[in-house]
Order: structure tokens, then sequence, then C-alpha cells
């Protein structure tokens, strides 16, 4: 029987054990496994190739994107090293411009030097990718909602030209989460996460996870998940499916306080502009509404200052946490410019609209109404708002 997501996130992969009843899946804590026989084993010979905690997170975490097969990793960037490592010399990658400056550190720096080539083009406009394919295009790169603006990639319809090149077509989906937007049912042949985000959820460990549908490219990062061996730790696996346990509640209310945050942060004087494409004034707001659910826990800002002005403002903030990631049950800041994009190179983040005095949000599960008061004190003017108490004024403008 096909069960509901929240169902899935629960039970796939996570029956009880078959030798003591333990409810929860063991850490099976060990490098290697004994053999009766050289060769004949229980399924595992050694926890790079396969441990069985990391099976279970495996199976739950394809169970989550609707997927056939799933693949975990040490980190967010060791499933991208991973994929990346399907390509040979001379492949080319058309790629979202505005991505996680991890993903474009490791396209330029590191497999631009193997012979790759990677040309980054505003994915919100299809008509783009379509004239950046060439012959020799393998890998279709995107990410939406993008990092740290928030635009949309039509992802249905760049799937579409993808498979009608025979391009592999990837969805980095770790800003949106499966709870929000399920690339796959759209047309995507690959999934991607850093689990170590909402997945997780709890700040406390760092993964990876590729989802798919297509057989043969499961078969080749499986070798490759064994050959490279950015594998996760048991413990890790274990941690992992802990949290996983309570994505589905926790992403309604990161969504809750996200969408609060942005409508009021519009309302704010000092604000000069808010990315978040849950407000209805947002260009990518109807791609939005037909591909997630909610839109999200990540609300990005430009403030009306200078970059001494920001820097003082960040300083100035006392129950957010200023810090890389997102994600996890504590509200964090960052300043995109000095922190997450600085390996960006300048010219290329103000090309791509990443200034001096853009905030980066990530929402957590506080209660918002002190969120809202802690930015109030720390925003260089008065919000045009009297009272914080009753937060459903700034629900309004934010479409359900
Ligand atoms: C964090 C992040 C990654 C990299 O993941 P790590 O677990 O930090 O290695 C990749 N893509 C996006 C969108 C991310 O936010």
């Amino acid at each position: 029987m096909a069960y509901r997501f929240d169902t899935r996130a629960i039970h796939a992969g996570q029956p009880s054990d078959d030798a003591t009843g333990s409810v929860t899946t063991p850490i099976h804590q060990t490098s290697t496994f004994g053999q009766t026989e050289p060769g004949i084993n229980k399924g595992f010979c050694y926890t790079r190739t396969g441990n069985p905690t990391r099976s279970a997170l495996e199976e739950n975490l394809a169970a989550l994107e609707n997927a056939r097969y799933g693949l975990a990793f040490a980190s967010g960037m060791a499933a991208i090293h991973a994929v990346l490592s399907t390509l040979s010399k001379g492949d080319h990658v058309v790629s979202t411009r505005d991505l996680y400056g991890g993903a474009w550190r490791i396209f330029t720096k590191v497999f631009s030097r193997y012979g790759i080539e990677f040309t980054f083009v505003d994915t919100t406009n299809p008509a783009n990718i379509e004239a950046a394919i060439r012959p020799n295009t393998k890998l279709l790169w995107l990410e939406t909602p993008s990092n740290p603006l928030l635009n949309v990639t039509d992802i249905a319809t760049c799937a579409a030209i993808a498979r009608d090149k025979q391009i592999t077509s990837v969805v980095d989906n770790t800003f949106a989460t499966p709870v929000l937007q399920q690339p796959l049912e759209l047309g995507a042949d690959v999934v991607l996460h850093s689990t170590t985000k909402f997945i997780n959820g709890h700040s406390d460990v760092l993964g990876g996870a590729v989802l798919t549908n297509d057989q043969g490219f499961y078969d080749e990062l499986k070798f490759l998940q064994n050959a490279i061996g950015a594998v996760p730790a048991p413990q890790d696996c274990f941690l992992i499916l802990r949290g996983i346990k309570t994505l589905g509640l926790r992403v309604e209310r990161h969504c809750s306080n996200a969408e609060i945050l942005a409508r009021y942060l519009l309302a704010h004087e000092g604000v000069k502009r808010v990315y978040y494409p849950g407000l209805v004034d947002q260009p990518s707001h109807n791609i939005a509404r037909r591909q997630m659910t909610r839109f999200g826990a990540i609300v990005s800002f430009e403030l009306d200052a200078t970059l001494e002005e920001t820097r003082a403002f960040t300083r100035r903030l006392n129950l957010w946490t200023l810090a890389e990631s997102l994600g996890g049950p504590k509200s964090l800041f960052c300043h995109p410019a000095t922190m997450t994009h600085a390996s960006v190179e300048p010219e290329v983040r103000r090309s791509v609209g990443i200034s001096d005095s853009l905030i980066r949000l990530s929402a957590g599960l506080e209660d918002v109404r002190d969120l809202i008061d802690d930015l109030e004190q720390a925003l260089p003017r008065a919000t045009a708002f009297a009272s914080r108490e009753d937060v459903s004024e700034f629900q309004e403008q934010v479409a359900s």
C-alpha cells in the first residue's frame, strides 16, 4: 500500500529490527562484516560499500521523493561531487547561475580543471537553457528556489527541454525539501539534497543524498559512491533518520514563520527589497504556486544601507544567530557577500544581484513574535506597524 508522506517519513526503510524487535533502527557501528565463506555474507561486507543503517536511510530518502533509488553521502558537496563524477573530459553542463556557493566553487575550481565545461544561465527563463545547450551537453543543473535570491525555475518545462535532448536533469531540492516540491514528479531525472539542512533539521550533522528512478544512473552512482568513498557514518545516518521523522511538522512551522517574517520585512521602512516566493508581487510567485505546496523557510532582504551599516545591523541581532547553513530549529541569518558567497567573484556576485546589503534569513522554529522583536530592535528604522503581538496583519499579503 502506498502510504502518504508523513507516514512514509516515519516508516519507510524502518521496520522493527528482525533480531531484537527494536522499534528504532539500530546504529550498526561497524566498519566490516563477517563472512561465512569467502564472498558469502548477509548482504553487507564493508561499510564504505554498504551499511544497514545507511541502507535504512537510503530507502527512507528515496520514499520521501517517490524515487525507486536513493544514495546517501557524507555531505551535500560529496553528493554533488559524485553526480559530477559521472561526467568525462569534454562534457558540458548547463547550470542555474545563482546557485549555492559551494556548488559554484566545485564546478568552476575543481571539475573545470578536469576538462568539464560549465555555462551558467538564468534558468528562470527556459529559453536561456535552450540557447546554452551544445552537442556535448550532458547535464542540466537546476537549483530552485535559488540561493540566496530565491529565484524559482520552472522544473517541468526545463526538465522537458533536457529530456528532449537526452540530457540528464538534476534538481538541488535542498531549499524546498520533498515536503514542498517533488522534482521527479515534475519530470526531473535526479534529485539532490544537502540533508544537513531541513532533512536532518537539527543543525547537528552533515549529509547529502541523491534520488532517482533511473536504474542506469543509480548503478553508476552507486559504483562511484563506493569508489570515491565519501559515505556517511552509521551514527550520522541514524541522526538523519531521527530528524526525518518530524520533517513534515517542522517544515510547516518553518514556512509559517517565514511567511510572517517576509510580510513584516516588506512593511519595514529600513528594508529596500524582500525576496520570498510567497509574496504575491514577486516575479517567481506564479511558478512557485504551481510547483510548490508552500514557499519555504528562507527569506532574503536588502537593507537600505551601506556595507558598514549592514555589518552594524548584524551585530545588533541577539536571538538570531549569525551563521552559515539553514534549516535548523534555531533561526540563522547570514551575509551572503562575505559568507556563503564569498567564494564567488565580486563581479559575478553583483551581476546576479547579491549586493553588499543583502541578508539571508533561515526562519527557525521559535515563536515568530520573538524573532520579529529582535529584528525590530536591530533594523535601522521603525516598522510601519505599531503592534507586533498580532501577527495576523503580516499574513495578509502571503498567499495560502
Ligand atoms: C548546503 C547546501 C549544499 C551543500 O551541502 P553540505 O551538506 O554543506 O555539503 C548544496 N546545495 C545547497 C542548496 C545547500 O544549501
